[in-house]
């Protein structure tokens, strides 16, 4: 029954108009948004109409909450959403926390011998699977206007928020959810096989000092690799489908999105 009545909702907002004060917006902020075919620009008007309802926004560190920072972030974490199959706006996300520029974070590591390290780092962005996303929106402006580096901090935690909608959280989203438990196994052991591959090889690069096309930050685990690969995908896409056909194929079928094509 709530489904029902969520259902509901979502088909009243998505039908609500964009505003053109939104579009504006978009023009300056997210170049990419322009470069969409058409009716994709139109169902990415639709899902961000649902998103800025469903997901609750925080300025932090004295950073003043605006349409232009929600707007921005909610377009690029739509964009992923796309032609995913029953993608359900990241269901567990409830926040979303901005700071202004990079923001301190205290982090545990723990010594060989057993020993607690606090340490201070400073962070762009987060993804919690409690709920909340924390990004910093220098970084996210940046990522935004730039849209050839390959450096998307949104793209990069929202990817996390996807792959932690499965409790394993582990570099492997929902795959293909609509389809049969047969055609889903299959796609499952191609994603595994090629994705292990290509985090390998990431590692040998990394560890030999060779330069990458994938940010080898992405070398750290297989969850990171995912979110290093997805925005790789949707911002160098002509690169990653010459030099990593097999990892570009797993993606475009994942997301059933082609940016090589806008
Ligand atoms: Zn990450």
């Amino acid at each position: 029954m709530f489904s029902f009545f969520k259902n509901r909702r979502r088909r009243k907002l998505r039908a609500l108009p964009f505003p053109a004060a939104w579009d504006e917006i978009l023009e300056v902020t997210m170049p990419l948004f322009a470069k969409l075919p058409a009716e994709d620009k139109l169902t990415m008007s639709e899902l961000i109409q649902v998103f800025l309802e469903e997901k609750h926004f925080e300025g932090c560190g004295g950073l003043k909450m605006t349409d232009e920072i929600r707007v921005t972030i909610a377009a690029q974490a739509c964009l992923l959403l796309l032609h995913l199959p029953k993608a359900d706006f990241y269901p567990k996300l409830k926040s979303i926390l901005v700071y202004p520029a990079s923001y301190v974070a205290d982090s545990f590591s723990m010594s060989e011998s057993g020993h607690i390290h606090e340490s201070e780092s400073h962070r762009l962005g987060e993804s919690w699977s409690t709920g909340s996303v924390v990004l910093s929106w220098n970084a996210v402006e940046q990522g935004a206007l730039n849209t050839e580096d390959g450096q998307n901090v949104v793209f990069h935690e929202f990817a996390h928020q996807l792959d932690q909608a499965n409790p394993a959280s582990d570099g492997a989203p929902y795959l293909a959810p609509d389809l049969g438990i047969r055609a889903r196994r299959s796609k499952y052991v191609s994603w595994a096989r090629v994705m292990r591959e290509e985090f390998e090889d990431l590692q040998f690069q990394e560890k030999h000092g060779k330069k990458t096309l994938l940010d080898t930050y992405g070398a750290t685990n297989p969850a990171e690799f995912f979110a290093v690969a997805t925005e790789t995908f949707f911002e160098r896409p002509d690169e990653l489908s010459e030099e990593h056909p097999e990892l570009y194929l797993e993606l475009k079928s994942y997301f059933r999105q082609d940016p090589v094509t806008w």
